[in-house]
């Protein structure tokens, strides 16, 4: 039986004009490495902490939380790792921890919104982070981010966590603070946050710019990352990214969809992460591509 390594191109993506396009995965959970070569990828652009928090004895410990995100930095072997802070609310239910009973879970209190709302489990969740992040390349994103207010009060949390912990001569390091765009208002003004990367969640994106639910079967047309005004809003976001000399990334559903490889390519986008499942196809689809 082949793995998905010896499956997998170790060969990086290139389009026919020598653009070199970053691959980068999306990581649900640690068994999602398991028996998977890291010459396959550039990194990993996206790790979901919510598996952490889904599990039904309560809220994970810092020490938990460490040790989770160590290994999945140590498997990288210094290839960049982004990890995602807890993205709860929407449709991710975290018992004990969302709001029950919102009208609509999607314009409410989800990602950073809750986190800053709840500030001893995102401080612990820092905490755990600034410890990883001695044992290789670590890079921390906040998801559903709307307004920088967001982003500068979350740096300032992990400004006093890591500092804290210095104090105490914990080992540890200050990662870097992105954030994801996968709101309108993010997209359209995403040269006014201070962030240090930009990854756009095109599953959520899509969904409140097209105001058509992603798991609402009704209205699935509807919710269609290849509408132009949702290629408009990735566009703008690559050009903020490029008018601020940071990364920008795409790591919703929509980056494993080869139908869309090449329109999204034509955003500008250098940067994909799709799982692990997906990448022998993605690079074939990025070779193919020859703008
Ligand atoms: C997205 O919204 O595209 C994304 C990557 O995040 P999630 O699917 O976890 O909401
Ligand atoms: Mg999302």
């Amino acid at each position: 039986e082949r793995t998905v390594a010896e499956a997998t191109s170790l060969a990086p993506a290139f389009v026919a004009n020598g653009r070199r396009i970053t691959v980068l995965l999306n990581v649900a959970g640690p068994e999602d490495l398991a028996n998977l070569d890291p010459a396959i990828c550039d990194g990993i652009g996206l790790v979901r902490t919510e598996f952490l928090f889904e599990a039904a004895h309560g809220l994970p410990d810092e020490e938990t939380q460490y040790r989770v995100y160590r290994d999945i930095l140590v498997w990288a072997q210094d290839k960049p790792v982004t990890i995602r802070t807890l993205d709860a609310g929407g449709d991710k239910q975290v018992p004990g921890l969302t709001v029950e009973g919102e009208s609509n879970p999607f314009l409410g209190l989800r990602g950073i919104r809750l986190s800053l709302a709840r500030p001893e489990v995102f401080r612990m969740q820092l905490r755990a982070l600034c410890r990883a992040a001695v044992h290789g390349t670590l890079k921390v994103m906040l998801p559903m981010v709307a307004v920088p207010s967001e982003l500068d009060r979350a740096n300032e949390m992990l400004d006093a966590e890591f500092t804290a912990l210095q104090a105490k001569g914990v080992a540890c390091a200050r990662p870097p603070l992105g954030i994801m765009v996968e709101v309108p208002a993010a997209a359209l003004c995403a040269a006014d946050f201070g962030a240090a990367f930009y990854s756009i969640g095109s599953n959520d994106l899509t969904q409140y710019t097209m105001a058509a639910a992603r798991d609402i079967g009704a209205v699935a047309d509807l919710n269609d990352t290849s509408n132009p005004a949702v290629l408009a809003l990735i566009a703008a976001t690559v050009e903020a990214g490029l008018k601020r000399g940071v990364e920008v990334s795409l790591c919703g559903d929509a980056a494993a969809n080869t139908h869309l490889t090449a329109a999204l390519l034509a955003t500008g986008l250098t940067t994909l992460s799709v799982s692990p499942i997906a990448v022998a196809r993605l690079k074939a689809a990025i070779a193919k591509v020859s703008s």
